[in-house]
């Protein structure tokens, strides 16, 4: 199989060295969470179309994708959202993804 045609894409370019960026952070972080990297990414895929803004920092350029998106009823989920200095907050949103 290529990837030649999605190899291209300006999005794969971000994606690759975002991934490695993270893989690399979670090695230097020593996480065994590594044996889980296809199921992290997996998982932050689908969670970037919940990605909101902290609540209490109020930082529009600081916008946080959800640590947990548990379903919600048929059409819902809850996230479950932590930004970079401690604070903590969930949002109902309609399923997106
Ligand atoms: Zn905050």
């Amino acid at each position: 199989m290529s990837y030649e045609k999605i190899a291209r894409m300006p999005e794969y370019q971000k994606v690759v060295e975002s991934l490695d960026a993270f893989r690399r952070a979670l090695e230097d972080a020593g996480s065994s969470m590594l044996d889980d990297f296809a199921s992290i990414t997996l998982f932050a895929a689908g969670s970037a179309a919940y990605r909101d803004m902290c609540p209490e920092c109020k930082d529009p350029h600081a916008v946080y994708a959800p640590h947990e998106v548990l379903p919600d009823g048929q059409k819902g989920v809850q996230c479950g959202y932590l930004c970079r200095r401690g604070h903590r907050w969930s949002c109902a949103w309609a399923r997106r993804a």
